[in-house]
C-alpha cells in the first residue's frame, strides 16, 4: 500500500474508516515527531498487533506551558517521513495547528486526580493539552489500538483514564522505555544536550538502577530509595525537579500508602542544563535499566 501522507483531518478520518471497512485493524501511534528508536519501537509493536498502522506527527501547542520549548522543539518532517516509510507505516497524519484547533475551538479534556501530581504539579495545564489533542486523534481515528511509551508514564495513565471514562473505542497499550546503550531514556529532547550534559544526563538512570537494585534486595524505605536517585543527580550536578515514589496505578504518593510492598513507581524529573529530562521505573516489575553494574558506579 505504501505510506500515505495526510494533512487534512477529514482525509485522515476517512483513511482510518476505510481500513476498518476492509476488515482490517488499525494501530495508532501519536507523536510530536523528531522520531527516534523509542518512537519506532512503538510502531513495530503496533505492526505486530494490528494490520495497518497510522502515525500522527504534531507538535501540540496546548501541551506546552509558558516559557517551554514549543518554538524550538525539533521539527524534522522529511527524515520522520522516511523512517515511517521504511518501517512500513501506512498513514502519516501531519496536521497544522489550525487543522487541530480550528477557529472557535473551545473544548478541553481535563483528567482529575491522576494528572495533578508528578509532572502535572510543575507543568500546569500540560496534561490537559495532551488529553485534548489525543482525544481529538481518537475521535478522528475511531476504533483502534493506540500505543504510548512508558517513558511518559503519567501521560499513559492519564490517557488510559480518559479513554475509559469517555468510553472511547480505543485499546491503550503501554510500551517499555527504549534506552540508549548507556541507559539514558531516548527522547527527542536529548538532541538539546551538549557533549558534557549528555554524559551527566545518565545520572538519572544510574540512580534508578541503584534504587531498583536496593528494592530487589528488600529495601522498602521510600526515603532510602529516593536518596539513591538524589545522590547520583546531585553528584552529576543536575537540578532535581522531583523524585517521587507512588502507587503505579493511582499515582498516589507513597506517603499516603506507606505499605510499599510489591510494586511502586519511582518517577524523576531533572534539568540537565536547560533541558528537562524525565525517567521512571516500576520497582518490583521492570528489569534493571542499566545493563552493566560498573556503569552505576561512576558519575
Ligand atoms: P513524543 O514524540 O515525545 O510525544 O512521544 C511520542 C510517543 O513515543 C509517546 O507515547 C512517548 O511515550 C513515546 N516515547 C518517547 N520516547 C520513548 C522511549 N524512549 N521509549 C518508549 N517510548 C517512548
Amino acid at each position: 500500500m505504501g505510506l500515505k501522507l495526510i494533512h487534512s483531518a477529514a482525509e485522515f478520518r476517512s483513511a482510518c474508516d476505510s481500513i476498518r471497512s476492509q476488515g482490517q485493524t488499525l494501530g495508532l501511534v501519536p507523536t510530536m515527531g523528531a522520531l527516534h528508536a523509542g518512537h519506532m519501537a512503538l510502531v513495530h509493536d503496533a505492526k505486530q498487533r494490528t494490520s495497518r498502522v497510522a502515525v500522527t506527527l504534531f507538535v501540540n501547542p496546548t501541551q506546552f506551558t509558558p516559557g517551554e520549548d514549543f518554538g524550538r522543539y525539533p521539527r524534522t518532517l522529511e527524515p520522520d517521513r522516511e523512517q515511517c516509510e521504511n518501517a512500513g507505516v501506512d498513514l502519516l497524519f501531519v496536521p497544522s495547528v489550525e487543522e487541530m484547533y480550528p477557529p472557535g475551538d473551545n473544548t478541553r479534556v481535563r483528567v482529575l486526580g491522576i494528572a495533578d501530581g508528578l509532572c502535572g504539579a510543575f507543568r500546569v495545564g500540560h496534561f490537559e493539552g495532551v488529553a485534548t489533542v489525543v482525544a481529538k486523534f481518537f475521535g478522528l481515528a475511531g476504533a483502534c489500538t493506540a500505543l504510548f511509551g512508558k517513558k511518559d508514564y503519567q501521560q499513559l495513565k492519564v490517557i488510559e483514564r480518559f479513554a475509559r471514562d469517555l468510553m472511547l473505542p480505543v485499546t491503550i497499550v503501554g510500551h517499555p522505555i527504549v534506552r540508549e546503550p548507556d541507559g539514558l531514556a531516548m527522547s527527542s529532547r536529548n538532541r538539546y544536550l551538549s557533549t558534557d550534559e549528555r554524559k551527566r544526563a545518565t545520572a538519572i538512570v544510574r540512580g534508578l538502577s541503584v534504587a531498583n537494585q536496593r528494592f530487589a534486595e528488600g529495601e522498602r524505605n521510600a526515603r532510602v530509595l529516593l536518596d539513591c536517585v538524589k545522590v547520583k543527580i546531585a553528584a552529576a550536578e543536575l537540578e532535581l525537579q522531583y523524585a517521587e515514589i507512588t502507587d503505579p496505578e493511582s499515582l498516589e504518593s507513597w506517603s499516603r500508602s506507606p505499605a510499599l510492598l510489591d510494586r511502586a513507581l519511582l518517577a524523576v524529573a531533572a534539568y540537565c542544563g536547560r533541558t528537562r529530562l524525565i525517567d521512571n521505573i516500576v520497582l518490583g516489575e521492570d528489569p534493571n535499566p542499566v545493563l552493566s553494574r560498573s556503569q552505576t558506579g561512576t558519575v
